[in-house]
């Protein structure tokens, strides 16, 4: 059985949730075996949508512990569901919550981990599963053959397209014994409106061609136009031009989006760290020996503040004939 961990912040099934079930369910079928999705606290989504995405059956564990990440409580729940229905593959998203998860897990189910994994390879003849990650900061793919009876994957976002292949199904209501917490949370803050970075299809990034963070007016605008996430290079976020959940590269956030926009970004290894999986890569600078241009697959050479509104004022324009 494969056992797909669907995360439900703030009780809403979202993209990485989706993405889970949908590599769960082509995993199960590629192994030969059934798919379950398991969803933790009290949602404001229907778990059952789920079956859309594939998995015949769905189990929600409806308890309100689990509403606040609790990451001792979450990994008893989920080796005592994976243990009650038999799962030999656990499947959950490369998110913060999965990465907090993942290695609990294995290690409560003596299993072989594999994270941020962005495909399957192959199943071998005699069952051995091997999956594909990227490694050495996006430069090189690798294969991991997972040789334990057990096996936990987090699957990267982006790394897989949704595909609706099923109907909605009756969750199924379970209950787990979990650990009185130990902690409590006091207050969540949120960054709220845009789709977040590892989730987004389309991202809109800028960094210290901006010249001054009062100039980021057209990057908005172009973001806006094109339903885009905003981005930025370490040194904005370190001289807090933007928040630091923008940060993206080797020390901020990796992502893969479907379109990466970079705007006044030179393009150092450490940032390309972060973006160079993304689809199609576009770049906007004045400079034609940035080193970002070997890593695009479109660039623009000019002046990001004569380029950037036009380009934004073209778009508008193109959605608005449509
Ligand atoms: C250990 C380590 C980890 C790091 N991690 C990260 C990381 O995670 N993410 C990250 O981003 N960086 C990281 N860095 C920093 C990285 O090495 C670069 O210094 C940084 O990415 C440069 O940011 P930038 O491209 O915004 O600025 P710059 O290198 O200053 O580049 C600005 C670019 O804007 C262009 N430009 C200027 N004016 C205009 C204009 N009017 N129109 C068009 N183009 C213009 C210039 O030609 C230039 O290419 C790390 C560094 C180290 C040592």
């Amino acid at each position: 059985m494969v056992l797909v961990y669907a995360e439900s912040p703030r009780g809403q099934l979202k993209k990485a949730a989706f993405e889970a079930v949908t590599f769960g369910k082509k995993l199960a079928e590629q192994l030969g075996q059934p798919c379950a999705a398991v969803v933790l606290g009290t949602t404001q989504s229907d778990p059952g949508e789920l079956g859309r995405y594939g998995v015949s059956r769905v189990l929600h564990v409806a308890d309100e512990r689990f509403d606040i990440l609790d990451s001792q409580a979450a990994t008893q729940a989920l080796a005592e569901v994976a243990r009650q229905v038999g799962a030999t593959t656990i499947v959950m998203s490369h998110t913060s919550t999965g990465k907090t998860l993942a290695g609990r897990l294995a290690v409560r189910l003596n299993a072989g981990l594999v994270s941020g994994v962005s495909g399957v390879a192959s199943v071998e003849s005699d069952g051995t599963l091997v999956v594909r990650k990227s490694v050495f900061s996006g430069k090189a793919m690798a294969e991991y053959a997972i040789v334990s009876p057990v096996k936990v994957l987090s699957l990267m976002g982006n790394a897989i397209r949704l595909e609706v292949s099923g109907q909605p199904v009756s969750a199924e209501v379970l209950t787990v014994s979990a650990p009185a917490p130990r902690i409590r949370v006091r207050a969540v803050r949120t960054v709220e409106g845009r789709v977040p970075l590892p989730e987004a299809e389309i991202v809109v990034s800028a960094g210290r061609g901006m010249k001054d963070p009062s100039n980021w007016g057209i990057v908005e605008e172009l973001a806006e136009a094109l339903g885009a996430t905003t981005a930025c290079s370490r040194p904005v976020a370190d001289s807090h031009w933007r928040p630091h959940h923008e940060h993206v590269g080797q020390t901020g956030i990796a992502i893969r989006p479907n379109l990466y926009i970079a705007i006044g970004i030179s393009g150092a290894i450490q940032h390309l760290a972060g973006v160079n999986n993304s689809k199609v890569i576009v770049v906007i600078n004045k400079d034609p020996e940035a080193p970002f241009f070997k890593a695009a697959d479109y660039g623009v050479v000019g002046d990001l503040f004569e380029v950037v509104p036009r380009l934004t004022e073209a778009i508008r324009k193109f959605k608005a004939a449509q």
